[in-house]
This record gives C-alpha cells, structure tokens and sequence, in this order.
C-alpha cells in the first residue's frame, strides 16, 4: 500500500448502510469542492454483474478475484461506465445488490480492491463512500462520517429511487432484503459495517437531505 499516496490528497470517507443517504451526500460534498468521488458499493454491485454474466459462482474465490484485475470503471455523470459500456441501470437493482453483499465478504476479493480504490484519491480530492472507507481502505481519511438512518426509512427512501427509476418493488419485500444485508455486511470477518472510533456518526432518520449535506459540509470545513 502507498501511504503517501493515501495521505498527500484530502479525503472524505462516508460510510454506512444502504439507503442511509451516504450516496447523496458525498455526491453532494464531491461537487461543492469538485473533489473526485468514489462510490465503493457501485464497485462490488459491478463485480456482481460481471460474475453473473460469466457465470462465475459466489464460492470461486479465484475467479472473483480475477475479476478485480484491470476493471475499467469511471464515474461519470450518467452513471456508471464499464469497458465503455453504461452499466447503471443494470447495477442498480435490488438482484445487484445481493449480489454485490454475496461476495464482498471474501476477504480475497477486497484486498485485491484496495489499491485500485486507493488511486483513486488524486488530487484535489476525494470523497469516498462505503462500509469501509474509515476503517479500511483510508484510514488516515481527513474527515470521516458514519451517515445511518432506521432500516425502515432506509426501505422508504430505497423504495422511492428505485420506483423513481422504473423498477418495480414491494415495500415489504425490500424491507426484509435490506435487514439481511445489513445482516450480512455487519456480521462478515473482514471490514464489517461499523462506525470506526473518529467518525461523525450522523442518524438521518428524522433529517431532511439538505440538512445533512450542510451538517457534513460544515463538519469537513472544520477538518480541512
Ligand atoms: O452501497 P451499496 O448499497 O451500493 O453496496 C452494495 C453492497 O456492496 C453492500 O451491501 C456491501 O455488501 C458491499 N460493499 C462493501 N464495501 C463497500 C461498499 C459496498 O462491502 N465499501
């Protein structure tokens, strides 16, 4: 791992569990500054895709991991690109995500990530969000937030992108698929979801978005 590489670049790493609003957030704080943004999770949610189509199985550490070798992906503004190719909308579902928190756990697969997501902090800044930024993959992060809100809000708000995007879900089934990722990134040995001992925890349950992106942005005044 190249420290200086970590440390040199401001970074703001925004943690937490899905449909915290973490997604919004760190857009939102990548922007003001127009810092680079890392979406980990987008990360995981494409290795899924990419197993999935070369039918690669869950258990195959070796083939998963080399999967992580030369991914091209970019953020862009329309989503995310892979090879060239727009995979958002194929990301995005709910299939993708269980997919994504089937095979993060293996600690294989995230070591052969880090250093892919450590470039990513370039100058003249980074703001990076996940389950294990803080902890993990920059723990000499400037400014570190663990953004959470109750798994029923969480499925609300869920809910309302994903009908927003077109797909069609069930509250009560989305409710029950997110208790068990939550189960699952909590529970794993490696990086498991919590907050880390320097981070600002932030319950947006009862906020408003705009509330939470001042909140952050006046908290990573403070740390710059
Ligand atoms: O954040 P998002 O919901 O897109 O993440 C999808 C899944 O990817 C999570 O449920 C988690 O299992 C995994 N993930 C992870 N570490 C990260 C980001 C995401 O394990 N830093």
């Amino acid at each position: 791992m190249n420290e200086q590489l970590v440390t040199r670049v401001p970074v703001v790493a925004i943690d937490g569990p899905g449909g915290s609003g973490k997604g919004t957030v760190s857009t939102a704080v990548a922007r003001h500054f127009g810092w680079h943004y890392l979406d980990s999770g987008a990360i995981y949610r494409v290795l899924g895709y990419l197993a999935h189509e070369n039918r690669i199985n869950e258990h195959d550490v070796s083939g998963l991991t080399a999967l992580t070798h030369d991914l091209d992906i970019e953020f862009q503004e329309e989503g995310v690109v892979l090879d060239g190719q727009n995979v958002e909308t194929l990301i995005r579902t709910e299939e993708a995500a269980d997919r994504a928190s089937r095979i993060s756990p293996i600690p294989e697969v995230r070591r052969s990530l880090l250093e892919w997501q450590r470039k990513q902090a370039r100058p003249p800044g980074l703001v990076s969000d996940g389950r294990d930024m803080g902890s993990v993959v920059f723990p000499d992060a400037l400014c570190k937030f663990f953004i959470t809100a109750t798994p029923e809000k969480r499925a609300e708000r869920r809910y309302k992108q994903l009908r927003e995007k077109g797909f069609g879900v069930k509250m009560e089934i989305l409710l029950r698929e997110i208790a068990k990722r939550d189960e699952r990134d909590a529970m794993r040995k490696a990086s498991p979801l919590k907050p880390v001992e320097d981070a600002t925890v932030i319950d947006t349950t009862d906020m408003s978005i705009g509330n939470v992106i001042s909140s952050v942005l006046e908290e990573v005044n403070r740390c710059l």
